[in-house]
């Protein structure tokens, strides 16, 4: 596989551009693998990346039932920050923004990382007293974050009217060295270098029936036919809960919609990311110049990857109270994603029920910023079998067990 460095781009550009070759290849299935992922996200494609990289596994498949990255890892608005409350999800999330920093080399793909720093509004009296809080628990972590003023808030982010008619800014939880990344990229780049290790990739193989004997899986039917493993791993985020079906067992997941919207380019006027919650809209400019707004989640159980007016015009019109300047800006598309949601908010990466089967799933409305340390903690598990330090928290056994984590305020409205 070409190496991509400036000198290649050179090279190319003497030849016409007609030396690229495919990024990854598209090989037929073969009847048995050591390892099976169904879901060709970010999450599936990091775990197959890792399961090779960090525990030499590479006669590894990762089914997809449409094109990779086409799920809600292409459909999400790219926040990555790491500002959690609990010590199991800093950890995790912490983990994968600083695997974040550097993945662009460590893939040889430009990921576009851009960590332009994150802030999220307080509005309220109650989130000022919950950021500050997570401010402190941060810092215990060692998570860099921040409690600023308003005064700084204007500063960032000039185009915030921070006296806002029903909330005015109050101040704001800080993340520096939280940012965007390129959606598409992350899959890809994951796709390209696992295929650089021989792991298959194969799209448009959707699973139907997962297969087991004696309580351990044995493989699984899919639309090209039948495909034996050792080990199994889900990581199909809002169809979660149909696969584990599949598998026997029931998962504490609930699947809803949840919105983004970009608007016309602009030239840069914005170069933070900023979360509003209590008004509940966020927002960040693309590098193309348009307005990445992520909405709210529908409030029904639904599969149907589409947005909705009154979501659209529910978070415009809560965002413009906070950024009065868009109020003229046209909206080009919207669109929607399944995202898979637990009562406490937070991901599951779980032995299940049935031997040598495992599940990562539950990232619910924030799970890209995850995706390299969510990837690192399950191929950890699937090789060893057992959960390391980041992945045992989020055992499914948690809320048999009353061990929830929760992270409601971090997690359940916004990203
Ligand atoms: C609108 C929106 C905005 C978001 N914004 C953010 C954000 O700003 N920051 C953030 O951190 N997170 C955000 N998220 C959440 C984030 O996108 C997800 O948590 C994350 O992408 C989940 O990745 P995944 O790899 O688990 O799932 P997916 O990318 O959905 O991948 C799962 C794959 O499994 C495949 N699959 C399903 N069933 C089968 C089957 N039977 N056989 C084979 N394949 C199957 C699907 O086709 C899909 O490609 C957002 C989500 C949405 C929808």
């Amino acid at each position: 596989m070409t190496r991509y460095s400036a000198f290649a781009i050179a090279r190319e550009a003497f030849r016409d551009h007609l030396g690229w070759r495919r990024a990854w290849a598209s090989p037929e299935p073969r009847a048995a693998y050591d390892v099976v992922v169904i879901g060709a996200g970010g999450h599936g494609l990091a775990t197959a990346y890792y399961l090779a990289r960090n525990h030499g596994i590479t006669d590894v498949a990762v089914l997809e039932k449409g094109w990779l990255g086409g799920g809600n890892t292409g459909r999400n608005t790219t926040i990555i920050r790491s500002n959690y409350l609990q010590d199991p999800s800093a950890a995790i999330y912490e983990k994968a923004r600083s695997l974040y920093e550097t993945l662009s080399q460590e893939l040889n793909y430009n990921i576009m990382f851009s960590p332009r720093g994150v802030m999220m509004l307080a509005q309220t009296e109650h989130e000022v007293r919950g950021y500050r809080r997570t401010a402190a628990a941060n810092a215990l972590q060692g998570v860099e974050t921040e409690w600023i003023g308003p005064e700084r808030v204007k500063a960032l982010c000039p185009i915030i009217n921070i006296h806002g008619p029903r909330y005015p800014v109050l101040g704001a939880l800080w993340q520096p060295r939280g940012g965007t990344a390129r959606h598409d990229a992350v899959a890809w780049g994951y796709a390209r270098a696992c295929s650089r290790m021989g792991i298959h990739i194969i799209q448009n193989c959707a699973v139907t029936a997962i297969r087991s004997r004696d309580g351990v899986v044995t493989g699984v039917e899919t639309t090209r036919g039948a495909i034996a493993c050792r080990k199994l791993a889900i990581v199909v985020a809002g169809h979660s809960g149909v696969l584990a079906g599949m598998a026997g067992f029931r998962l504490p997941i609930e699947s809803t919609a949840l919105q983004a919207l970009v608007s016309e380019p602009v030239k840069p006027c914005m170069d933070v990311v900023v979360m509003a919650n209590t008004v509940h809209g966020y927002m960040s400019q693309s590098d193309k110049g348009e307005m990445v707004i992520g909405g709210g989640a529908d409030g029904r159980n639904d599969y149907s990857q589409r947005g909705s007016f009154h979501h659209v015009e529910e978070t415009v019109r809560a965002l413009i109270e906070t950024f009065p300047i868009l109020s003229r800006l046209k909206m080009l598309r919207w669109w929607g994603g399944i995202v898979d949601m637990t009562g406490d908010r937070s991901p599951i990466l779980s032995k299940t029920p049935l031997g040598n089967c495992f599940v990562n799933c539950g990232w619910g409305t924030g799970g890209f910023k995850a995706i390299p340390g969510s990837g690192w903690a399950m191929a950890e598990l699937v090789a060893r079998g057992e959960p390391g330090p980041l992945a045992a928290p989020f055992s499914m056994t948690r809320f048999r067990e009353g061990r929830f984590i929760d992270e409601s305020v971090a997690a359940g409205v916004a990203h």
